[in-house]
């Protein structure tokens, strides 16, 4: 019988079967370190910020580094960067975290919403042509659930149209395409340090990019003073370099210390993962009406940041997919249903009103259908991002109870 009958879990290990990230005393001893050192404001380009900066701009292989306070900061940093004025439009997948476009709404910019493929939930690249005006300035993509995008099409789309590429990596630290790392392609790079992240600085963000223009404009955006003196060496810039553009958004020095941690465990973490949730795709791809995430032989998906599957609507057999999710959770399966929305589909953006306030005047056309960010989300669910590698066991439970509902799902007729 399945447990949202019986009340008994198949799986019986207590809750949370994954807290992240992993607490551990050295972690903590260096924190303290850290703190009786005594410096808890860096006003330069100095400290432990310098370090993760120089760290995570080594390990890409990209000249300049800027660590801020968010995942949100580093992306509007690097809208603000690029020059983007009123009326401008950005193009941007129609499905990634709001915070992806939401620093737009603050300069003006319309974001143009482009549908999502729908096995991979990424942006597709014919929309990003399709939806192109005389007024879009930039391309803004994001590596869903650590999924890298098609690059040489969105390459070819950003050559084509003249404009640069935004990459966030926010949920892929450490994915490759075709063995090159994500954040590696576009001409600005965006990563969130949020506490949930594989990089967990608790709330930070970092952004990398080539070019020294971009980097001068991000440093005097959110870093007046000390820093923007030594860094800012454009001659009608310099003279900005006290006040800067005014606002500040430095990382919390502990946070970067944090984050510093975090990059010597990073490729371990890593590994671990990919041998813990192919495991879990391994399992999943053998229970038929199950989509586990899917993974081209090109691509890696780094820090899998949020495992994300499907159920087919001829498996759920009429069947609600929130009485199928309620009796995996009843299994003692820690399913979820995922957040993430296409943002045609949420408040902010789906009623104009409620931009006015930001002084936003453009219409963002909602007439527009996305049928491929819709297939990608109606029914998907989210399991946890194994890390630790005795969660093998766990995971085959995983995979007899998911096994278990689907094969049974007509006794979920008894449900209301
Ligand atoms: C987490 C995340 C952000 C925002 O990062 P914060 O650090 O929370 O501001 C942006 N984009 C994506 C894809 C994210 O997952």
């Amino acid at each position: 019988m399945l447990s949202i009958f019986s009340g008994v879990p198949s799986v019986k290990e207590p809750h949370p079967h994954v807290s992240w990230p992993p607490k551990d005393p050295d972690t903590t001893l260096r924190l303290i370190e850290e703190y009786i050192k005594g410096e808890s404001s860096y006003t330069g380009r100095e400290g432990p910020i310098l370090d993760l900066e120089n760290a995570f701009a080594r390990y890409h292989n990209r000249k300049y580094a800027i660590a801020v306070s968010s995942g949100t900061a580093a992306l509007y940093s690097a809208f603000f960067s690029l020059k983007l004025k009123p009326g401008d439009e950005v193009l941007a997948p129609v499905y990634t975290y709001h915070a992806t476009v939401t620093p737009l709404l603050h300069l003006g910019v319309k974001p143009v919403f482009c549908d999502a493929d729908p096995v991979t939930g990424n942006i597709k690249a014919e929309e990003i042509l399709r939806r192109a005006t005389a007024n879009t300035k930039a391309i803004i993509i994001t590596h869903m659930w650590g999924y890298p995008c098609d690059m040489k099409e969105i390459l070819y789309c950003s050559k084509q149209l003249g404009i640069p590429i935004i990459e966030d990596c926010s949920h892929a630290h450490g994915s490759t395409y075709r063995n090159q790392l994500v954040g590696t392609f576009g001409n600005i790079a965006c990563w969130s340090l949020q506490g949930a992240k594989i990089i967990p600085a608790g709330e930070g963000g970092i952004m990398l990019t080539d070019d020294r223009d971009i980097y001068e404009h991000a440093t005097l955006l959110g870093h007046w003073g000390k820093r923007s003196e030594t860094e800012v060496v454009q001659g009608d810039l310099r003279e900005l370099a006290r006040t800067g553009y005014g606002l500040k958004l430095r990382i919390h020095p502990l946070g970067a210390v944090l984050a510093l941690i975090a990059m010597n465990k990073f490729d371990s973490w890593i590994k671990n993962r990919s041998i813990l949730l192919n495991q879990l795709v391994d399992g999943l791809a053998s229970i038929p009406g199950i989509i586990p995430p899917f993974t081209s032989d090109y691509a890696t998906r780094g820090c899998w940041y949020g495992f994300v599957c499907r159920v087919e609507d001829k498996a759920l057999k009429k069947v609600t997919f929130s009485n199928f999710i309620k009796a995996l959770q009843a299994e003692g399966v820690e399913a979820k249903i995922t957040n993430v929305l296409p943002l045609n589909q949420m408040p902010l953006f789906r009623n104009i009103k409620n931009i006015e306030i930001l002084n936003f005047s453009s219409e963002i056309n909602f007439d527009i259908s996305y049928p491929g960010a819709e297939e990608f989300t109606h029914s998907a669910f989210q399991l946890p991002t194994f890390t630790d590698l005795q969660s093998k066991p766990l995971i085959q439970e995983y995979i007899d109870a998911i096994r278990r509902v689907v094969t049974n799902i007509q006794d979920l007729y008894l449900l209301k």
